[in-house]
């Protein structure tokens, strides 16, 4: 049938049995969604069937999908749990029923929302793929968000597809994902900037088209003339959204980015990737404090690849990341990837059985969550905790401790044990002594030394940033919890 014909392509290798058993639930969803129409006027199941093509594409399992297709029958459409459960089996129901969100009855407005998330993150700390279905749904949801008439509407989903979907898309390593959403959300939050960064990035590409072509066919001779042939060089461009953070941060000097446009190597082996690393450094000068190994130190949600940023010879600065296919995989589709190749890991588990370690946050989040009972303030402390840009930096012994943006020492002190928090008297960071409220970078090597006389005090409140922190030097200086308003 054509309209389910796009999932199957889109799926690595669809058996007749997935091809039924899909079939089956497409027209289960059409008769689910008889009669209703989305807001841009389409029939719902277009929807349905949409989230589902999204999941194949990402390369998830036959059930995954399945359930992507049915992923609004209970909320939206006429369906029963029953009927779902007999005629998909109880998996297919889990994940249907982890997506669907609380009754409007019993909860409504912010109440409702928050609870909903509560829910979503306890059916995902089961099943990974119930929140992989709720990405889904989301990116056709922005896609097809220009059909909605109320522009306050527009903007509310747009922030919250900002503050808590990409950022969770990104934890979990999907950065195609997390790209895509944050470009959907970008004009509708600031218009303006949307359209000076699509006019800046539309200059630069035309700028550097010319010299790129030319240093990826150098490039390429390079590497086949050390014998390297086997190799696939592209480069890629970067997003709008992830240009306009590094403008803001680079206070719009668009002359100190380099990774406008980048290019890509990819090579069978990882012994493969430092080769061309040593051949490309051997040919072309590399820009001092620019080389970053993150195949040797993975960034925390799985990233790998090395990075280095050159002089072409011709006026021209550019960066260079070389990585293995795998790791290529890895960085579009994240867990995505594992859930599909490796198996396994899309099954039921018990509390925090063998979670991969990127995936360790969701049931630190489980835990978190139970402490966290203000409706408002679950919604900050989600925002701060969980999905601000993150920092990650090691203890002496070389742990990696992932924190919150503008974390200080106390933060880190806490996050190691409340004991040391309680009692930090002083910090070294990279082996220099600093005061207490300097703010961690990427990378720094945090050292911190405890007194039994030092304790609390008000002051560390305004320094620390994460809930956690917040709640012991609460709790040790004996102040009443602060209510946090909702925004
Ligand atoms: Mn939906």
């Amino acid at each position: 049938m054509s309209n389910v014909k796009e999932i199957l392509d889109s799926m690595k290798s669809a058996t007749d049995d997935d091809a039924r058993v899909i079939e089956n639930a497409y027209l289960f969803a059409e008769k689910a969604h008889v009669g209703q129409t989305r807001f841009t006027g389409d029939p719902y199941v277009k929807h349905s069937l949409q989230t589902a093509k999204n999941l194949a594409e990402f390369g998830m399992d036959r059930d995954t999908i399945v359930a992507g297709l049915l992923h609004d029958v209970l909320e939206d459409g006429h369906a029963t749990a029953k009927e779902i459960e007999k005629e998909f089996g109880r998996r297919v129901f889990f994940l249907v029923e982890g997506v669907t969100k609380l009754g409007k009855l019993k909860y409504q407005g912010v109440e409702r929302h928050v609870e909903s998330l509560r829910k979503l993150f306890i059916a995902t700390a089961q099943d990974m793929r119930v929140l992989i279905i709720k990405l889904a749904d989301r990116l056709h949801n922005m896609q097809t968000l220009h059909g909605h008439n109320r522009e306050d509407k527009q903007k509310r989903i747009a922030l919250e597809t900002l503050e808590i979907y990409a950022p969770l898309a990104d934890r979990l390593g999907m950065g195609r994902l997390k790209g895509e959403l944050e470009d959907e959300a970008f004009p509708y939050l600031y218009p303006q900037e949307a359209r000076r960064v699509k006019e800046l990035l539309k200059e630069r590409r035309q700028a550097n088209e010319k010299y790129l072509s030319k240093f990826h066919r150098s490039l390429q001779k390079e590497l086949a003339h050390h014998g390297m042939k086997n190799v696939h060089v592209d480069y890629r461009v970067k997003r709008l959204f992830s240009l306009y953070k590094k403008l803001v941060r680079a206070k719009s000097d668009i002359e100190k980015i380099y990774d406008i446009t980048a290019v890509r190597i990819i090579v069978p082996t990882i012994e493969d990737c430092y080769k061309a690393l040593g051949i490309i450094h051997g040919a072309w000068r590399p820009l001092p404090g620019r080389i970053k190994d993150y195949i040797a130190l993975p960034k925390p949600n799985g990233y790998q690849s090395i990075h280095t940023t050159v002089f072409t010879g011709d006026g021209g600065i550019i960066e260079i990341q070389i990585r293995t296919e795998e790791m290529h995989k890895e960085a579009e589709f994240g867990i995505a990837s594992h859930l599909a190749y490796k198996g396994g890991m899309g099954k039921p588990r018990k509390k925090g059985e063998n979670l991969p370690k990127n995936v360790l946050w969701i049931q630190q989040f489980i835990d978190w969550q139970k402490h966290v009972s203000e409706t408002g303030e679950f919604l900050e402390n989600l925002k701060m905790d969980f999905f601000k840009d993150r920092v990650f930096v090691f203890t002496p012994k070389g742990d990696v401790i992932d924190l919150p943006e503008d974390s200080t020492s106390i933060d880190f002190a806490y996050a190691i044990h409340s004991d040391i928090g309680n009692h930090i008297s002083g910090v070294k960071i990279n082996g220099k002594l600093v005061s207490l409220d300097s703010k961690l970078k990427n990378g720094d090597i945090v050292e911190v030394t405890t007194k039994k006389g030092s304790h609390p005090t008000s002051k560390w409140m305004e320094w620390a940033k994460t809930t956690l922190a917040r709640k012991n030097i609460r709790v040790a200086t004996h102040k009443p919890a602060q209510k946090t308003k909702f925004k």
